[in-house]
């Protein structure tokens, strides 16, 4: 008898004959949107981070997804996924404000005004030749200042920021739509950072006080109503990530990956498993071999280390993690669920992004971006 996979259960053929099934849960996205808005009240406006290809599962339809929902402004990090996002929200909302956050360097000023998307300035020069160029098109050209209030990364460092409050002038041949700045450590309320960051900030904001702020992200979101200015800029807990690790999450779970099983095999001491003969059966086990690796951005480091599911059984990873397959130990699951076919849970609701994160040495934010384009993809719908 032929074997016949779960995943062939679904109709669809690419879904059936793919490795490893990914499934997207666009209305978690929007929920989770719901939540973080809720969180911030009516007053402050929610935008959407979704640089890298909206944190690994695709901007094409997690965008229209948040735009669905409510969400106008939404922040990428390269102008390449500006233009991506705007061709995705061309039906949705072509009226939404896209922000590239590496700023000016990202493209020529002419390819911003052309495709209608704005660069975060994130230097006095940047301020400078935007500036510039407004003059040259005599229009004031929208855009966002960035400053930076202890993250040392990108933004006007504070030497910057002062000189600009002596020589405003340069501002007034631009359409200044917001100022920003980042949190570093919003993830730790305790961190004396946050209060410093803050205390620079609200200098910032009151220096441009008619002009909307926003500090925010995710976890700042989650640090109190002092922190939230006029517009947050959540990514991370919008696709499932927990803002607040220290307690459980407020957000709902976004993304299943579930492996589909090729072989299983019985060995037995002193057989070893996989690459490196890195595990070493210690008597008899079973060993079921799934169509996932490292390649699929499933982390080498969780070799001996993972978990996942099969049904209600937990079992784990043992040997390496290679390019395509990893192998899981499966002696206490029976052989009935453990069947070439069978699909195995690698992240769900029972593991939880965070939960594999960990195992893997890693954050949510990584481990989702590293997510590999392997996979079929199954969205559930909005
Ligand atoms: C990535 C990013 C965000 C979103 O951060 P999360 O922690 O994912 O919520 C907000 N602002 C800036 C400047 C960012 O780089």
């Amino acid at each position: 008898m032929p074997v016949q996979s779960d995943s062939q259960v679904i109709k669809d053929p690419a879904a059936a004959r793919a490795g490893a099934l990914l499934t997207i849960d666009l209305k978690a996205v929007q929920s989770n949107y719901f939540r973080l808005c809720e969180e911030i009240g009516p007053r402050v406006q929610c935008a959407a981070a979704v640089k890298a290809d909206a944190y690994g599962l695709g901007v094409a339809k997690v965008g229209p997804a948040l735009a669905d929902a409510g969400a106008r402004r939404f922040f990428v990090a390269q102008f390449d996924e500006a233009i991506s996002l705007k061709t995705a929200l061309a039906q949705a909302a072509p009226d939404c404000e896209i922000y590239v956050l590496n700023g000016l360097i990202a493209a020529p000023a002419e390819e911003f005004l052309a495709s209608g998307v704005r660069p975060v300035l994130n230097s006095l020069g940047e301020l400078e030749d935007w500036s510039a160029f407004a003059r040259l098109q005599e229009r004031a050209l929208p855009t966002a200042l960035h400053i930076d209030t202890g993250m040392c990364r990108l933004g006007l460092p504070d030497g910057e920021f002062q000189s600009l409050l002596t020589r405003r002038e340069v501002l007034e041949a631009i359409d200044l739509q917001l100022v920003m700045s980042h949190l570093a450590c919003a993830d730790t309320p305790e961190h004396p950072l946050n209060r410093e960051q803050l205390a620079a900030f609200k200098k910032v904001h009151a220096a441009f006080p008619k002009i909307p702020a926003s500090f925010a992200n995710s976890s700042g979101i989650f640090l109190g109503p002092e922190y939230h200015f006029d517009l947050a800029r959540p990514g991370v807990a919008l696709y499932g990530v927990n803002p607040t690790p220290a307690e459980p999450s407020p957000m709902r779970q976004v993304v299943r990956l579930q492996g589909k099983i090729l072989q299983v095999r019985e060995i037995d001491a002193p057989q070893t498993v996989g690459y490196g003969a890195a595990h070493q059966a210690g008597g008899p086990m079973r060993i079921a071999t799934v169509a996932v690796g490292y390649a699929d951005g499933y982390l080498r480091y969780l070799s001996d280390r993972g978990h996942a599911w099969i049904g209600d059984r937990r079992v784990a990873v043992v040997g390496r993690v290679s390019m395509d397959l990893i192998t899981l130990d499966v002696t206490a699951v029976p052989a009935g669920e453990a069947r070439p076919g069978a699909l195995v849970d690698l992240l769900d609701p029972k593991t939880g992004v965070d939960a594999l994160a960990d195992e893997a040495g890693t954050i949510g934010y990584e481990l989702l971006t590293a997510l590999g384009h392997r996979y079929h993809r199954l969205y559930l719908d909005a």
